[in-house]
C-alpha cells in the first residue's frame, strides 16, 4: 500500500473535523497519506478495528480514550501519567500511545492572557488530563461536577474538587465547560445560577466542544463575558498529532498553517 491511512474513532464521529484537518496539511505538505472517520460503538474492539483496517495511526474522541489507553503497546510518559489516549500510531503491530488534548488546551488557556486561576466544570478524560498540566504551568485549578464519584482522583491529587450542590461560588479567571453537557443536547454543564455567579466575575469562558454555540457559550455572552468554543484546542491538539504522525518531519508553523486553512481560522 502507498499511501498511508490515517482515521478519527469515536461515536458519535460524524461531527468531527479531524479528517478535514489532516487531509488538508497531508495534501499541503506532500504527505502520501489519508485520512477517514470510524463510528466504533465498542471500544473494546478498538485494537482489532485498527489493526484490521491497517492504520499507520489514529485519533480517538469520545467515548473511547480510555479504552484507546488500555488498547497500546506503549505508551508515552504523559500519556501514561493522565490515563488517556486521544492519538496513537501503530509500527509493525504495535501501538503506541500519547496525548496531545492536554497540551492543546493549555495553548488556548495561554491564550486568553492574564488568567491564574481556572473552574472546571466536568471531571471526565479531558479533565483529568488537562488539570495536572495547567498545574504544572502555575495555573490554580478547581474542579467542579454534577456528581463525586470522577471527582475523587482530583482531590488524591491535591486539586480542590466539589460538586455543584456543595460548591459555595466566587471569583475564577476563567471558566471551563469541559462536560459534554451540550454535545448532543441542550443543557447546560451547571445550574443556571451558580453559573451566572462564576461568570460574572470571570476574564473569560472556555467550551471545549466545538462546532455549535452550546447553551453555556450563549449564557457567557449574555453576560458580556468573552467566550470561545474548543476549536483552537482541536487545532493545537491536531497539530501536535499532526507532528507525531509525521515523526516531526514538517516545520510545525507550516502544520499549524494548513490546519488552520481547514478550519478557517
Ligand atoms: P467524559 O465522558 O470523560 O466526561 C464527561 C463529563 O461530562 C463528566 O464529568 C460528566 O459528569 C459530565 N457531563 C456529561 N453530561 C452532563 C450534563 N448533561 N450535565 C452536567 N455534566 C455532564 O468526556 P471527555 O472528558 O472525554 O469529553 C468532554 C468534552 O470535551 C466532550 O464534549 C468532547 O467533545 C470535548 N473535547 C473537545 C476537544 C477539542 O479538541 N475541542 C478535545 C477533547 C474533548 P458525571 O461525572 O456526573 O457523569
Amino acid at each position: 500500500m502507498d499511501r498511508k491511512l490515517f482515521a478519527i474513532f469515536g461515536d458519535p464521529v460524524e461531527h468531527s473535523l479531524s479528517p478535514r484537518m489532516h487531509n488538508r496539511a497531508f495534501r499541503e505538505l506532500g504527505e502520501r497519506a489519508c485520512y477517514g472517520r470510524y463510528r466504533l460503538e465498542n471500544g473494546e474492539l478498538l485494537r482489532q478495528k485498527v489493526l484490521d483496517l491497517g492504520l499507520a495511526g489514529l485519533n480517538i474522541t469520545v467515548p473511547h480514550k480510555e479504552y484507546a489507553y488500555a488498547a497500546c503497546d506503549f505508551l508515552d510518559p504523559f500519556a501514561r501519567k493522565v490515563g488517556s489516549v486521544n492519538t496513537i500510531v501503530v509500527h509493525e503491530g504495535k501501538l503506541s500511545g500519547y496525548n496531545t488534548d492536554a497540551p492543546g488546551f493549555l495553548r488556548v488557556v495561554e491564550s486568553f492572557g492574564g488568567v491564574r486561576s481556572v473552574v472546571f466544570l466536568g471531571a471526565g478524560g479531558t479533565a483529568r488530563s488537562s488539570a495536572p498540566l495547567l498545574r504544572e504551568a502555575g495555573y490554580a485549578v478547581t474542579v467542579l461536577n454534577r456528581s463525586a464519584p470522577r471527582l475523587g482522583p482530583f482531590a488524591e491529587a491535591g486539586f480542590e474538587t466539589a460538586t455543584y450542590a456543595e460548591f459555595t461560588p466566587r471569583a475564577f479567571d476563567l471558566v471551563v465547560n469541559m462536560s459534554s453537557a451540550g454535545l448532543k443536547d441542550d443543557s447546560l454543564p451547571a445550574p443556571e445560577g451558580l453559573l451566572r455567579e462564576l461568570l460574572r466575575g470571570a476574564r473569560g469562558a472556555l467550551d471545549v466542544i466545538y462546532g455549535r454555540k452550546t447553551p453555556f457559550l450563549r449564557l457567557a455572552e449574555s453576560l458580556g463575558i468573552p467566550a470561545r468554543d474548543g476549536l483552537a484546542m482541536l487545532l493545537y491538539q491536531g497539530v501536535i498529532a499532526f507532528e507525531i504522525f509525521t515523526e516531526g518531519r514538517h516545520d510545525p508553523a507550516a502544520v499549524e498553517a494548513a490546519l488552520r486553512a481547514a478550519l478557517a481560522l
